[in-house]
């Protein structure tokens, strides 16, 4: 194909490989539920570079998968005979300026490593997720990640000053400001947040960074209903020091606990659900002070059954390790059919009972594991197949469960995306239930942009 042949002999050898075997992780997903193909992955160094495979495969024709760490989960990094393009050799630090609070990181390094480079300034890049170490700030803000920490800090769209981006059309668009304000038009660079590399590749991207705190306090709590939980995080973020507040089943606890190796059952006797807190305060003084306050009151209210207050370093990773993994131990526990949704906080115990009875009615014996960002109104409603059952069986109901689980999303003013985004997998059901405006004004951006359908063509709008 020529527009291969061009890619190839125009880019330097370690820029790209048609080596299926060294292509082949970089095509299935971490779900194991999307599988990819492609003749060709790309690996550009720099900017320009890739403007460069941008422009040939404008010249012939080509469509463009672009991809970070892989590790999206609603299939948009998977290629179906696009070019791959990987941004991971992008990973350089270019400037922490402590004075604006920026850092600026192209597209490819990890999330980790900007933790850490934030961390080495003594200053704090709050976006947080269990994929940290693998997935790139490119993907994190092209999904718009979420994360534990929004409850205090926002989105990955709070969290960024601007973008450098590779158009459609070859150009460069610099947005790498630090500037807190800046009323000229548009906010371009906010275009590309979210937009799951539909409009162009995001090749560099400059942060917020945000003042260390002097102690972050953690502490685990056993509740006996969904509706405690909405009640306590009202508790918990009065004083304005919370930042975290994730929420698990009893059930999703035990799986982490019986698949999981090294983990520990935080309290001697069983809990509904139970809910993982963190607060950030001054010293290790004050935070435990504060723990003890804000929990000591929640059990005179019956509002809690018991808690643990971390005492060490140690103890909060091991209690944080529990919620991590809530994800990996599910992958032992059969299949499942999984949902990101959000709803206002306060529909929260009424989404979980309605959803439940619905599936219930679809699936009997399923077990609901409904889990994850509760201070943000986010619920990972993830269905596990009944036990004994059968895997195809199960999993045909996919559509059924999920289109009843919308509805109800629905008519709580809820979003049938929480952080994960459209991808493919949600393509067709953010056609059918946006408001038709919306779709008009994504479709007439989408092709503003990208006229052609050259940037991730299957995906979205
Ligand atoms: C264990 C686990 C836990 C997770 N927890 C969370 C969580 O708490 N919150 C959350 O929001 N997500 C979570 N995720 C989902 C995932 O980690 C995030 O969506 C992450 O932001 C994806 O980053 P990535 O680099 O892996 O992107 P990829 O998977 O490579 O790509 C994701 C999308 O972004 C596009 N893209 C990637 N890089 C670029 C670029 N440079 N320019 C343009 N487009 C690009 C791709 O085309 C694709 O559409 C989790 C995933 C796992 C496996």
């Amino acid at each position: 194909m020529p527009g291969l042949d061009t890619l190839k002999s125009t880019l330097p050898r370690n820029s790209w490989t048609e080596d299926q075997d060294i292509i082949a992780p970089w095509l299935t997903e971490w779900r194991d539920k999307h599988f990819g193909k492609t003749p060709l992955m790309v690996m550009p160094s720099s900017t320009n570079e890739t403007a460069t495979i941008v422009n040939i495969c404008r010249t012939h024709g080509l469509k463009i998968v672009p991809q970070g760490g892989n590790t999206g989960l609603v299939g948009g990094q998977t290629p179906q005979g696009e070019i791959l393009l990987s941004t991971r050799r992008m990973n350089n630090i270019r400037s922490v300026n402590k004075v604006t609070n920026a850092l600026i990181v192209e597209a490819g390094a990890t999330l980790q490593n900007v933790q850490e480079a934030a961390a080495a300034a003594d200053r704090k890049f709050p976006l947080s997720l269990a994929s940290e170490g693998s997935c790139t700030i490119g993907g994190n803000l092209s999904t718009n990640a979420g994360g534990v920490h929004v409850v205090k800090y926002g989105t990955t769209k709070d969290l960024v000053f601007g973008v450098e981006a590779v158009l459609p059309s070859g150009e460069i668009y610099n947005g790498l400001t630090d500037l807190r304000k800046d009323n000229t038009g548009y906010d371009l660079s906010r275009l590309f947040l979210g937009a799951e590399g539909t409009l162009g590749i995001i090749t560099a991207a400059s942060l917020k960074l945000f003042p260390q705190p002097g102690h972050v306090q953690r502490a685990m709590v056993g509740l006996k209903s969904a509706a405690d939980a909405v009640r306590l995080l009202d508790h918990c973020r009065q004083g304005n020091h919370l930042t975290m507040f994730e929420v698990m089943p009893h059930i999703g606890l035990d799986l982490v606990l019986k698949h999981i190796s090294g983990q520990r059952r935080p309290f001697a006797s069983p809990h509904t659900w139970y809910a993982l807190i963190d607060w950030e305060c001054e010293s290790e003084s004050n935070g435990l002070a504060l723990a003890e306050q804000k929990l000591g009151s929640a059990l005179e209210n019956d509002l809690i059954q018991d808690a643990v207050i971390a005492q060490s370093d140690g103890q909060a990773a091991a209690l944080l390790s529990l919620r991590e993994n809530m994800s990996a131990a599910q992958k032992h526990n059969g299949a499942s059919i999984k949902q990101d949704i959000t709803i206002p906080i306060d529909k929260i115990a009424s989404f979980i009972e309605r959803a439940d009875t619905a599936v219930f009615k679809i699936v009997p014996n399923c077990r609901p594991v409904a889990f994850g960002h509760f201070g943000d109104g986010n619920i990972h409603y993830n269905i596990a197949q009944p036990e004994n059952s059968a895997r195809e069986e199960f999993l045909a109901r996919w559509n059924d469960v999920s289109e009843t689980v919308f509805d109800i999303v629905d008519s709580l003013g809820g979003s049938i995306s929480a952080e994960h985004g459209i991808g493919i997998m949600k393509r067709e059901t953010l056609a059918k239930r946006a408001d038709p405006a919306k779709m008009a004004l994504l479709r007439a951006v989408k092709n503003a942009i990208d006229p052609d359908n050259m940037m991730n063509p299957r995906v979205m709008v």
